[in-house]
């Protein structure tokens, strides 16, 4: 069976339709490149053929992207680069051929399937919410390597393309009308015949380009241009990402030296980034959350889901309703203590859905009807056919003792109870219930909305069955589930609260808060330990340490000066008093508070490199990690991987903790534990796991990628 078939209308105009046969999406593959030379010889065979139209046969999508299995298959950066000439030769053969060519895109047009399509002679998309345009190749550490970096910045100028393929941003069908990347965005129901009414118009001179992007095109402009997109993207990639410094200059020399220099550079830098250590630790997390998405967490058929319960109107119990209703579509019902706290999480969802209508995302109606999903009340009225309940109150054990009671009285005996606390053992809260096999933790992250990730904790009684459902509505809300164990901390958390704490040593010890936080930035983090301590809250880091440090000793005691801090009512960004400024008094730069150095009695002075900084607070963390592997917390590295990077922004390129250990070598992470441990005391010991792995040479993954230039953080 072939993914091509070619018919000609009556009217002459030429449909080639891609349906890859088997699979739910389209994606384009190495063998594709003959099927395509063979379908443009037979379309052409008909002399009376006055163009073609390019349309996928499947219903949501056109074409995703290149298959990424190709590019692991590669064994060589010249392999690699022979696969991006040869899209890039496909390309120019249908982009040079006599008649016009029109791609309709309904559908996500991504990757390789824009390429596609920019090698067309006109675009047309659907309006539908599905079609979605861009190239994040960025994403997977790579870029666009047929034809892609030298088509976008000709068709929509150098500045726009830039913001394009450095971002990986995907466009709506809008949005590709205004920045001109398509034609026009029209109704699906009539994208085939409006592409037919163009090819049957002829090919049209392209549009000229805004008087912006033409000023930029100039030599001077050109170089202005460069320079700030390079500077820009350094101080956001702090040099982690060498795919940026490459799309820029391939771009670079496409625009200054002619096409065939550019197609040139971009191949060749395709195949050199497609060996990167940073491209395989970002495709092996494509690949992880791919193989996720089918995960069912046990072994057991998952419950329909048809309407959940929420008890808690707060700032989770909000963000909870919201992803229900929005991302599940499933019927939400919220019952609080508090009139307020109904209100606030009505609030929450109304907001959060108005920013999309202001956006144009979405339109007044559909907001309606996704409001309309959500209501509340005082008591139990409308929680009796809920499949699941999930308890957002305070983080208290009798009070969700009670809660667990309350629904086990007032709901089907089925009903699930998920719990979203965060540090209170699942099995103490199941300790009284009448059906604790319905019993599960299901701890979401803060802001709820933004957070991909969720730790789904079964305790000892929980069934299969529980699981299984439980995961399916994490995955209906959009979130990325792993199932994690029912030990203090859970998995998050627990290596959460090492690093941080170590980066409030450092504070104490005279570190100068943007020192600290620069240093972890600098290592790949999004945001640094003590800016992420603010954002969490630090009255909510304070209250989980004591119960890490009670299950697992000294090592998690927090630096005495948290009592000051928090005596001091400083909250973070919740109370608007931390570590930082906040509005106005930070006259709109992030400056750290420095109050806070006269509160903890510290003379602040930089002392240490950022290297050491970052050593000593991510060997911390990354010890905690070998800890929870060898424990059962996670069930393997892939969980543990995806927990870092989705849960606390482990750096991507790195591929996450157990990738990263597995890079440095069990031998070179005790060495430098060791080492930590006789300057700074015996909390950094290393794991006796990591030790056995030093000695027998043992790795987290079976196969490891093997990195000479990674940015390690030895200093
Ligand atoms: P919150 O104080 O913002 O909200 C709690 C809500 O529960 C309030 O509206 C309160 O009126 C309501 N409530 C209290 N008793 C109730 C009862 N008997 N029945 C119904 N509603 C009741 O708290 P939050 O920050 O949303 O945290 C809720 C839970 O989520 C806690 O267990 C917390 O540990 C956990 N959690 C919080 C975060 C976070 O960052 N805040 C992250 C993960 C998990």
């Amino acid at each position: 069976m072939t993914a091509f078939t070619f018919s000609l209308r009556p009217d002459n105009v030429g449909v080639i339709t891609l349906d890859v046969p088997g699979e739910k999406v389209n994606t384009l593959k190495a063998e594709f490149v003959e099927e395509i030379r063979k379908i443009l010889v037979e379309a052409r065979s008909h002399t009376q053929l006055l163009g073609l139209v390019l349309i996928s046969g499947k219903p949501d999508s056109f074409i995703a992207g290149a298959d990424i299995t190709m590019i692991a298959a590669c064994r060589s950066a010249e392999e690699a680069a022979a696969l991006a000439r040869q899209g890039q030769k496909v390309m120019a053969e249908i982009a040079a051929l006599p008649i016009p060519v029109i791609a309709a895109i309904h559908g996500a047009c991504l990757g390789g399937g824009l390429e596609l399509a920019l090698a067309c002679h006109q675009r047309i998309c659907s309006l539908d919410d599905k079609t979605r345009l861009g190239l994040p190749e960025v994403q997977l550490g790579l870029l666009p390597g047929s034809g892609g970096t030298q088509r976008l910045p000709r068709l929509i100028g150098a500045s726009r393309a830039l913001d394009m393929i450095l971002t990986g941003k995907t466009l709506r069908a809008k949005q590709a009308v205004k920045l001109g990347l398509v034609e026009a965005a029209v109704p699906e129901t009539i994208l085939l015949e409006t592409a037919v009414k163009m090819v049957l118009k002829g090919r049209r001179p392209r549009k000229t380009l805004p008087l912006g992007e033409r000023l930029l095109n100039g030599r001077a402009g050109r170089s202005l241009l460069f320079k700030l997109a390079t500077r820009r993207t350094e101080a956001k990639s702090h040099g982690n990402y060498p795919a940026v410094r490459k799309i820029l200059s391939v771009i670079h020399i496409g625009l200054q030296q002619g096409r065939s220099a550019g197609y040139a550079a971009e191949a060749k830098a395709f195949g050199e980034l497609a060996m990167s250590p940073e491209s395989v630790a970002l495709r092996g997390i494509f690949f992880a959350t791919t193989e996720m998405k089918k995960d069912r967490g046990a072994e057991a058929e998952p419950r329909r889901l048809s309407s959940v319960g929420v008890l808690g109107g707060g700032l989770m119990g909000g963000g909870i309703a919201y992803v229900t209703a929005s991302r599940a579509g499933l019927p939400v019902r919220i019952k609080d203590i508090r009139p307020e706290g109904i209100n606030h999480a009505m609030k929450y969802s109304w907001d959060l859905l108005n920013r999309k209508v202001v956006r144009r995302h979405i339109t007044t109606a559909e907001r309606q009807r996704k409001m309309a999903l959500i209501s509340g009340s005082l008591d139990y009225q409308g929680f009796r056919r809920r499949d699941v309940v999930i308890e957002a109150v305070f983080e208290d054990l009798f009070l969700k003792q009670k809660m667990v009671a309350e629904v086990e009285a007032n709901c089907l005996p089925e009903t699930i109870f998920a719990s979203n606390t965060s540090s209170l053992p699942i099995s103490d809260i199941a300790a009284h219930a009448r059906r604790p096999e319905n019993i599960i933790g299901l701890h979401f992250f803060s802001p709820v909305d933004k957070m991909p990730l969720v730790e789904v904790i079964p305790h000892a009684k929980t069934s299969a069955q529980t699981i299984a459902t439980t995961v399916e509505l994490a995955k209906k809300q959009g979130k990325t589930p792993i199932v994690v164990a029912d030990r203090a901390g859970f998995y998050v958390n627990r290596i959460l609260t090492p690093y941080i704490n170590e980066a409030l040593r450092c504070l104490l010890e005279g570190e100068p808060i943007e020192n600290i936080d620069g240093a972890l930035v600098g290592f790949g983090f999004p945001v640094g330990p003590v800016q992420l301590l603010d954002e969490v809250g630090i009255d909510t880091g304070a209250h989980i340490i004591p119960v890490l440090e009670q299950a697992w000793g000294e090592r998690f005691k927090a630096p005495a000066a948290l009592d000051a801090i928090l005596n001091d009512n400083r909250k973070g960004r919740k109370n608007e008093r931390g570590f930082y400024l906040y509005r106005k008094k930070s006259g709109g730069k992030k400056q750290p508070d420095a109050t806070i150095y006269k509160l903890l009695n510290v003379h602040p002075k930089a002392q240490r490199s950022a290297e050491i900084i970052a050593q000593r607070c991510v060997m911390m963390l990354l010890n905690e990690a070998a800890r929870t592997f060898d424990e059962g917390v996670i069930r393997c590295a892939r969980d543990g991987d995806i927990g870092a990077v989705f849960g606390i922004g482990f750096p991507p390129f790195l591929g996450g903790p157990f990738r990263y250990m597995d890079a440095l070598g069990a031998g070179k992470m005790v060495a430098q534990l060791e080492q930590l441990a006789h300057v700074c005391g015996p909390r950094f010991l290393p794991c006796e796991r990591l030790q056995k792995m030093a000695e027998t040479g043992e790795t987290f993954y079976k196969s490891v990628a093997k990195v000479d230039n990674h940015p390690d953080s030895t200093g």
